[in-house]
């Protein structure tokens, strides 16, 4: 069993985690629960934004808080010296209410309305990252009807894709987000803004994937960012002061996964950054990144309990949870992988092998196939490992499931940061029939 943070198994053999004992979690806050490791937050914060002091390169490490959104992550995130990503008006709106300082959000998305980004200028926020030509045409006019400066990047895709251990490099990408930079868009786009009256350009962006391993495509990546850079800057004489090569720093979700520490990405990416900055005689530009995934994802657990078991003589154990795709679409979705342990039996031998079925209405609500798990009992508690980022964010109200209570934990305390939802909750919006039959 792979334990992460500061997870333990105490002398009751039950799964701790910030010292305190799952079982108690489970029995005060109910199931299904999220717990998050808060000193494994800090941690990889620390790690993120403590390499780019100690290489003395000006740097934002922005939180992509579509990963875990909430009012108590947003403040903790701000406590760890980051700044804050968001993507709606929701996100902007949940980081405004936890007193996030505005200059520090930057505000992302292929479609923002208009109305979005009028909260963005009412509020003063940091940065607004540019995705379209419509965009500009908008913001543009926004800001000049409120003859208010707002700082941009353009978003650009690169035509650097990346997988896990894998990438490709292609001349234009599919991608519904960003400027091709390749093609003449991301010119196009830069033509369009770099004189604004009102939009102060700062720089340039790209996001290459997700749970990637490796530091080399973050590296290409950057090179051709840095090149178009030294491009507009001998054409244009502009500079651009940022560049941001986005998230997608990698976790251990299972065996498979071999992720890299904070540290070895940004100083990979800088030292490549470096390289090509001097080769092509520009000034470092501030390096900002996004880690999502990479802050919160193994720093979530989340506990259920083990109701029904159903055996397919010669096939396959099912037991079943009290959550499942409601609350963890990712198996469903992405067919993504976890592991788990039954929290109360944490010190015994993983002789059984399960499937974790949800208790949604589809027979895809599985949260893990062939478990290797304790031998499981009605009311045991689940412990499944490495769901805390787009788990909880995901989460929905499918089959009219309330949505699961968030505890943080750290040094033997916890705390409710997202109560459960009620039923009272789930019918809020509903109205009565007031159409007349016949
Ligand atoms: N930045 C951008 C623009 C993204 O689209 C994403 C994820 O979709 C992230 C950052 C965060 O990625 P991750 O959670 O993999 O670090």
């Amino acid at each position: 069993m792979h334990l992460y943070g500061t997870q333990q198994v105490n002398s009751q053999g039950h799964l701790t985690i910030g010292g305190v004992d799952t079982l108690t979690l489970a029995q005060q806050y109910g199931t299904p629960l999220f717990v998050y490791d808060v000193a494994l937050i800090r941690e990889r914060a620390q790690g993120f934004v403590n390499t780019f002091k100690k290489l003395g390169v000006t740097a934002q490490v922005a939180y992509a808080s579509k990963a875990f959104s909430s009012i108590a992550m947003y403040q903790l995130a701000a406590q760890e010296g980051m700044s804050i990503d968001v993507v709606s008006g929701g996100e902007l709106y949940t980081a405004l209410q936890a007193g996030v300082v505005p200059s520090t959000i930057h505000f992302h998305g292929n479609n923002k309305s208009l109305a979005e980004l009028e909260m963005a200028f009412e509020a003063k926020i940091g940065c607004i990252v540019v995705d379209n030509f419509y965009e500009i045409e908008t913001l543009k006019q926004l800001a000049k009807n409120r003859q208010q400066q707002m700082a941009i990047l353009l978003r650009v895709t690169p035509g650097v894709e990346a997988h896990t251990h894998d990438f490709i490099t292609t001349g234009q990408a599919d991608s519904k987000f960003g400027f091709d930079l390749n093609n003449g868009q991301a010119d196009e786009a830069f033509l369009q803004t770099y004189q604004d009256e009102y939009l102060q350009l700062l720089g340039m962006h790209c996001h290459i994937g997700s749970q990637i391993f490796d530091t080399v495509a973050f590296g290409v990546a950057g090179e051709k960012l840095v090149d178009k850079m030294a491009k507009w800057k001998e054409t244009y004489q502009f500079t651009c002061r940022v560049l941001n090569l986005g998230g997608g720093f990698g976790i251990r979700y299972t065996e498979e996964d071999k992720p890299l520490a904070p540290q070895v990405y940004v100083e990979d990416m800088i030292k490549v950054v470096q390289k090509k900055v001097n080769e092509v005689k520009l000034t470092m530009p501030e390096i900002w990144i996004e880690p999502g995934r990479s802050l919160v994802g193994d720093a979530g657990t989340s506990l259920y309990t083990i109701g029904s078991h159903k055996t397919v003589p010669n096939v396959r154990e099912y037991i079943a949870v009290d959550g499942g795709m409601s609350d963890n679409i990712r198996p469903a979705l992405y067919d993504a992988k976890y592991e788990a342990v039954i929290a109360n039996k944490a010190d015994q031998a993983a002789t059984e092998t399960y499937t974790v079925a949800g208790k949604l209405c589809e027979s895809g609500d599985k949260l893990i196939e062939d478990a290797q798990l304790q031998q499981a009992e009605a009311g045991d508690i689940l412990a499944m490992f490495c769901t805390g980022a787009y788990g909880y964010a995901m989460a929905s109200n499918y089959n009219r499931v309330a949505r699961p209570a968030v505890v943080f934990v750290e040094d033997g305390q916890h705390q409710l940061v997202i109560a459960r939802e009620t039923y009272d909750h789930i019918i809020a919006n509903d109205k009565a029939l007031t159409l007349k039959k016949g």
